[in-house]
């Protein structure tokens, strides 16, 4: 499950930049995972989420 914590992201975009087809920045500046398709680079922006707000497993 791919999943964003809201209360912890900044809204940074690293994520959206990284995998713009999981991640999208929604009305509120927060991050969320728009589908489950790509859990591979999902993983890749959880390690370069600044605070640690994505799970991927
Ligand atoms: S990388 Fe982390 S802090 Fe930045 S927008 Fe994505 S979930 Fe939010």
């Amino acid at each position: 499950m791919i999943k964003v914590d809201k209360d912890l992201c900044i809204g940074c975009g690293t994520c959206a930049a990284l995998c713009p087809d999981t991640f999208q920045i929604g009305a509120d500046g927060k991050s969320e995972a728009v589908n489950q398709n790509n859990m591979d680079c999902a993983k890749k922006a959880a390690e370069s989420c600044p605070v640690q707000a994505i799970s991927a497993e």
